[in-house]
């Protein structure tokens, strides 16, 4: 496996393998490897001759006073996990090279940037969108990776593939959770120990939201008052937003039908966190 740091090596090795006709799979991450990562990795490396994981925690991405200094960084565990499971490149460029002085270029996808998450973190999706252009340019992968954890980010992505014409598949995978149901996140780390307890109350409220459908409601408000209540049933938990919207083009929806994604953020102290299912009626 090898470490690169600088774009324009990087580029060359892609080259190389590019001209002997090998498949290139990227998964793109901000490192800090857990299980949810991993299972993108896996799946890269059984479907792809030359896989490449970005690590790269994108300033552009974090608004102003989140969690872009605190955000957990372990890069020598990562390249050892990166290792064991067969990755032939990682790529772990500095923010200097990534954004270098003058740096003025970025991708917006319009209206879906500003729902959801984009309500609370308005540059959040532009910063995303464009690193994620930026290392469609830099590996030119075939494939290229997503978790079905951030949904939000893999429909942006997709829509962006589309209208920009870009020449990368994209593959969404299920989100992997712990034990006790709490989607796994490098932020769960920012957990004590009640908070980590109690935010296992996130996904039993997506349950509980699917058992009311499986029961025969259709009535968003209805679902979105029932989770509301039950996340509020344990202390610290803010929540940012519980919604119900299209899966395609994130638009809300007073009824369900067809393929919905119930998304929602919810802050425990300084910590967000987000999760979701989707749903087809
Ligand atoms: P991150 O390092 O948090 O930016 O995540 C890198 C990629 O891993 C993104 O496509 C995420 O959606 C995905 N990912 C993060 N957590 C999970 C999870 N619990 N299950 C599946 N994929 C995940």
């Amino acid at each position: 496996m090898q470490l690169i740091k600088s774009i324009n090596s990087v580029k060359k090795q892609i080259r190389k393998a590019k001209k002997t006709g090998k498949s290139i799979g990227l998964v793109p991450t901000m490192g800090y490897f857990h299980e949810g990562h991993l299972s993108l990795i896996r799946k890269a490396v059984k479907e792809c001759d030359v896989v490449v994981i970005s690590i790269f925690v994108n300033p552009a991405q974090f608004g102003p006073g989140e969690d872009y200094l605190r955000y957990p960084r372990e890069l020598s565990r990562d390249l050892h996990l990166a290792e064991e499971e067969s990755v032939n490149i990682v790529f772990a460029p500095s923010a200097k090279s990534m954004y270098p002085n003058g740096y003025q270029a970025y991708v917006n996808v319009e209206k879906m940037s500003k729902v959801l998450c984009g309500i609370s973190r308005p540059s959040h999706f532009r910063g995303v969108v464009s690193v994620v252009a930026k290392l469609f340019n830099i590996i030119e992968p075939d494939i290229a990776y997503f978790g079905g954890k951030d949904a939000q980010q893999a429909i942006i992505v997709d829509r962006m593939v589309k209208d920009l014409n870009m020449n990368v598949k994209l593959k969404v995978l299920p989100i992997i959770r712990e034990k006790d149901g709490l989607a796994m996140s490098s932020r769960n780390t920012y957990l004590n120990k009640m908070d980590r307890k109690n935010a296992a109350n996130l996904y039993k409220s997506l349950k509980g939201a699917k058992r009311l459908i499986n029961s025969g409601t259709r009535d968003t408000n209805r679902i979105i008052h029932t989770m509301r209540k039950m996340i509020k049933s344990v202390p610290h938990a803010q929540i940012d937003y519980i919604s119900v919207v299209d899966a395609k083009g994130l638009k809300p929806v007073k009824r369900l039908k067809g393929k919905i994604l119930i998304a929602l953020a919810v802050y425990f102290g300084k910590t967000r966190l987000i999760d979701n299912i989707i749903v087809r009626l």
